[in-house]
């Protein structure tokens, strides 16, 4: 997609701080990060969110979640635990319409959910 924030960050448009990438798959640093560890995991193709994701696209959603599983391993927050969160739609206050798994971690996490 032309204008998505996200697309641009894989085509290399805009600038990320990388910490994993295969053909299908990013993950980045998130530019305000809400824990010592916070990282986005996007698919490299567009997709608004979970709800477009195609459910039958087994590779894709292989890929993703073995992305998340090393760079929570990488980043050293597979032991103390880490927060998985993809924002859906406008209820869930989702700022950027690009499918992301933020991946939080490296300190506790508050038992509300909101
Ligand atoms: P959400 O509210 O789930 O859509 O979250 C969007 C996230 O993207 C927020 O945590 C932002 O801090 C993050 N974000 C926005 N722009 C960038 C960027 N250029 N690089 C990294 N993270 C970003
Ligand atoms: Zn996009």
């Amino acid at each position: 997609m032309q204008d998505c924030i996200f697309c641009k960050i894989v085509r290399g448009e805009l600038p990320s701080t990388k910490v994993y990438e295969d053909d299908l798959v990013l993950a980045f640093k998130d530019i305000n990060p809400q824990a010592p560890v916070h990282v986005l995991v996007i698919p490299k193709a567009h997709y608004e969110n979970v709800l477009e994701l195609p459910a039958h696209d087994g590779q894709l959603l292989s890929r993703l979640l073995s992305a998340i599983q090393q760079v929570a391993r990488e980043l050293g927050v597979a032991e103390t635990g880490f927060r998985l969160v993809a924002n859906t739609g406008p209820d869930s206050g989702q700022m950027v319409p690009h499918l992301h798994f933020h991946i939080l971690g490296g300190r506790k996490m508050g038992h509300g959910m909101a």
